[in-house]
């Protein structure tokens, strides 16, 4: 199969280019290299079946050959984390909404089948544990800055739908839960990546709010293959789907095991949101998945629990900030 990567120089889109590779498909990635990055694809470039174009998906003069050249595409680039979305929620509409409805129409031209990647934000501050993909959707205000990403992708959840209703475009839709893995930075708020970095610097560890609030977070092979299962079943189409883990750990709690498995004399502190995202934000509380659709549809199970998770990204950071220190790059990676 030839498939088409939006966002394939991100960190879920370079373990999905990996895993489609190593399956004997052919991978043409698009990436504007803004939150991508061409160090995640690197061990790819030289590879036969790949390819890189380094554009915007929001140019249809370059998407359109790309969608037309291939059999699928998993559309995964959007703008990525809590702290870029409130930093420039102009980029963040404008791909989020613009970029996935030229997706969608060049994709309902040549008839190409898309696998929409969206997010467990739309689900909003919703109180009801777990979130089951036909629950209600709870949002905040629109001067509440975090909001506009899970209106966004809401959005194009409708889009996705629209199209399928009344140009008949084969989609499917996942709800995507705290992906976590190697090549996940800290830079855009996320903060596995950010808990290890710092207990690994000897920082203090930076608990934003209470602490109280809850996530469950997903190992990114598991989300990689559940993509590709969904993206490969017929039951799967015109459906929306949760992808994600559902072991829910309070984040607090996440900044002491950080702590204890790092063997870090990091101090645990705790930062006020209104410090932390230096504006008028509100947190989602609990976040957890069912996965009840998922394992119906496909057998889906996580296969790494919390505790394996960090034990992997943990020696994946000391190895990166060992090699960074051989080749003289010294606190490169640790400073990010
Ligand atoms: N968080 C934190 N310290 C950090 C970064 C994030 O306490 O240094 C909190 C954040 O406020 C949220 C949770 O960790 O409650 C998960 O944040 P992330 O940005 O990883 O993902 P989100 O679920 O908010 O999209």
């Amino acid at each position: 199969m030839k498939y088409l990567v939006t966002g394939g120089a991100g960190f879920i889109g370079s373990h999905l280019c990996e895993y489609l590779l190593d399956r004997g498909h052919r991978v043409h990635v698009i990436d504007n290299l803004s939150t991508g990055r061409l160090e995640n694809i690197d061990h790819l470039l030289d590879h036969p079946r790949f390819r890189l174009t380094v554009d915007s998906i929001l140019n249809p003069f370059a998407m359109e050959p790309l969608i037309q050249d291939t059999d699928m595409v998993f559309h995964l680039a959007a703008a990525v984390g809590v702290k870029l979305v409130i930093e420039q929620p102009v980029a963040t509409m404008e791909t989020n909404l613009m970029g996935t409805e030229v997706v969608l129409k060049l994709a309902a031209k040549h008839g190409t089948k898309v696998l929409i990647s969206s997010t467990s934000e739309v689900y909003g501050k919703n109180s009801k544990l777990p979130f089951a993909e036909d629950d209600d959707c709870t949002y905040g205000p629109s001067t509440t800055g975090r909001w506009c990403y899970a209106y966004s992708k809401a959005l194009d959840e409708f889009m996705a739908f629209a199209y399928m209703q009344e140009r008949r475009l084969p989609v499917i839709i996942t709800r995507l839960f705290n992906t976590v893995g190697p090549r996940q930075t800290g830079r855009y708020g996320m903060v596995i990546p950010r808990f290890i970095r710092q207990a690994l610097d000897s920082k203090p560890i930076t608990v934003y709010g209470s602490g109280r609030q809850s996530r469950s977070f997903t190992w990114v092979g598991d989300v990689v293959q559940a993509l590709f299962d969904l993206s490969e079943s017929e039951a799967a189409v015109g459906q929306v789907f949760n992808v994600g883990n559902d072991e829910r750990v309070a984040i607090e709690d996440l900044a002491q095991k950080v702590k204890l498995m790092t063997g870090s004399a990091s101090r645990i502190v705790y930062i006020p949101y209104e410090q932390a995202y230096n504006r008028n934000y509100e947190d989602m509380e609990h976040r957890l998945p069912s996965l009840r659709k998922i394992n119906r549809v496909i057998g889906y199970r996580p296969t790494m629990d919390l505790e394996r998770i960090l034990r992997q990204i943990i020696e994946h950071m000391r190895r990166e900030a060992g090699s960074a220190k051989a080749a003289g790059g010294n606190s490169l990676l640790l400073s990010r």
